[in-house]
């Protein structure tokens, strides 16, 4: 396994567009970094580069103790997994996981050895002699990740690998690769634009926004801690509510309301996640519940507040009803932005 650094690694495509601004991070050995954003953020680009697929504008990328801005993508010592799994569908499963084996010249019982090693790690011992048009998705998945295993990289990169599987199939696939990465011990950067999987399988996750990296945290600080109103409000569903607040004498006020001690002047944007406002009939704070939405273990109340819209989760035992509610809020898990740059305080 190998460590991957990235030195002001910066993106022009040949039209002028800056798709990845000078990006500088490093992923240690045996990390699951995973590389998040909306569509366009250059996340892709980013993966691409690290690959070899894409060019390098300007700066290093190093992995292991190489720099390999001018390595072919076949010498990177990588392997990547695509959302469309790239499977030959003429070939077995057998001869897909081992192609990438047979093209290196590798003596044939060792690639044998190893797809079999390979099969019984993916539970695909009963389909080596399938077609891929004879497998599900979950388990055409499985011979994508098998042909990258096969290969021993010091480097696995992951591509949208579960777009095309059904929400299930998602939640499955996600455990099983995560399980299997921290077996191999394998270096790993996985692209998704979808929050949930970059929250349930980064060790590490780099939130991207327009070409540049907004954050770089644990699942926990990105969520707890957001570093700017963009973050809160792409990780997390329902997001974080971002409420416009004054700062005066100390004090972050919501419609004339003191929410809690704050130093400073002036207007700031208020950060709550959901979970963190609590029916509470002696709470200080009054909203009125709109609307009502059950998602079985829990509830979202749509709400306003001082005239703002909020969202506030509850339990679905906690008894709820559209009106006035009071609420108490958990001071201790409040962010501040500044009300211009979005920035955290
Ligand atoms: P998605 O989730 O939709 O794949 P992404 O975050 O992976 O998005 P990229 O594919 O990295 O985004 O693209 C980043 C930006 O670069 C986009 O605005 C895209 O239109 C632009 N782009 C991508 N390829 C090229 C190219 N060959 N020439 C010019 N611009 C490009």
């Amino acid at each position: 396994m190998a460590q991957v650094t990235l030195n002001t690694l910066r993106k022009v495509y040949p039209n002028g567009f800056e798709a990845v601004k000078p990006a500088s991070f490093t992923i240690e050995k045996g990390e699951f970094v995973v590389l998040v954003g909306p569509s366009g953020c250059g996340k892709s680009t980013m993966l691409r580069m690290i690959a070899g697929l894409e060019d390098i504008t300007q700066g290093d990328l190093q992995i292991g103790d190489r720099i390999v801005n001018d390595v072919d993508p076949a010498d990177r010592d990588i392997a990547m997994v695509f959302q469309n799994y790239a499977l030959y569908p003429h070939m077995t499963v057998r001869k897909n996981i081992g192609y990438g084996l047979k093209n290196r010249k590798i003596a044939k019982d060792v690639i044998d050895q190893k797809v079999t090693d390979a099969a019984n790690l993916l539970n695909l011992n009963d389909y080596l002699d399938r077609k891929p048009s004879q497998l599900s998705g979950g388990q055409r998945q499985r011979v994508a990740m098998g042909r990258a295993i096969v290969r021993d990289p010091s480097l696995f990169l992951f591509d949208e690998p579960l777009s095309n599987l059904d929400a299930k199939l998602r939640n499955q696939m996600r455990i099983e690769i995560k399980a299997l990465q921290r077996r191999l011990g394998v270096t790993s950067v996985y692209v998704t634009h979808d929050q949930v999987e970059a929250m349930t399988m980064a060790d590490r996750i780099i939130v991207m926004n327009g070409g540049e990296i907004e954050q770089i945290g644990t699942p926990a600080q990105v969520y707890h801690s957001p570093a700017s109103t963009f973050v809160a409000s792409f990780m997390g569903a329902p997001p974080m509510n971002l409420l416009d607040a004054l700062v005066a004498e100390n004090a972050a006020m919501i419609g004339g309301q003191t929410i809690a001690q704050f130093a400073g002047h002036g207007p700031v944007t208020l950060g709550i996640r959901p979970e963190d406002i609590l029916p509470d009939p002696n709470g200080d704070f009054e909203i009125n519940v709109t609307l009502i939405e059950e998602l079985g273990a829990h509830r979202i109340l749509h709400a306003t507040w001082a005239g703002q819209t909020i969202m506030v989760s509850v339990a679905k035992d906690v008894t709820a009803e559209t009106g006035t509610m009071h609420v108490a809020i958990k001071s201790d898990a409040l962010s501040f932005f500044d009300a211009q740059t979005g920035r955290r305080l």
